[in-house]
């Protein structure tokens, strides 16, 4: 027996309560004929390339920062020279031979580089050989 012949003999039991149609669409579910057309369903969303972040500015080139200028006032208070061996050694107790920019923990140039940036100067370099007051051997 086809699901739609059983279909019209149990529909009077449940009352024919369904509207004319409702009816036809139930009948027309029931039918051993292909299915009415069903919604396609909706196409996925087209692949959208997600927004690129701008690429975050490059740092300054450090040698395109000016030097520390020893004058500054900042330089004159931190005792900044533009070599190490210049350093007054009966004013700045602490200083030694051998210490400098380019081995202090604060210097930010590349190793071996002749310039770099301080933060104690900031927007500025300081030269590797120079020294001020705040001098810290950089760790091995
Ligand atoms: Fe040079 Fe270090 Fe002084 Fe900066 S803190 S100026 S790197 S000695």
């Amino acid at each position: 027996m086809s699901s739609r012949r059983r279909f019209i003999e149990v529909l009077p039991l449940a009352g024919l309560s369904v509207s004319g149609l409702s009816l036809l669409s139930l009948t027309a579910a029931c039918s051993d004929k292909a299915a009415l057309p069903v919604a396609a369903p909706a196409p996925a969303p087209s692949p959208v390339a997600a927004p690129v972040a701008a690429a975050p500015a490059a740092p300054a080139a450090t040698s395109a920062l000016p030097m520390v200028d020893p004058a500054d006032a900042n330089a004159v208070a931190l005792g900044y020279v533009v070599q190490s061996s210049q350093v007054d050694g009966a004013k700045y107790k602490t200083h030694a031979a051998g210490q400098a920019c380019g081995n202090c923990a604060l210097f930010g140039g590349a190793a071996g580089a002749a310039t770099g940036p301080c933060p104690l100067f900031a927007g500025k370099q300081v030269s590797a050989v120079a020294w001020c007051s705040a001098y810290a051997k950089k760790a091995v």
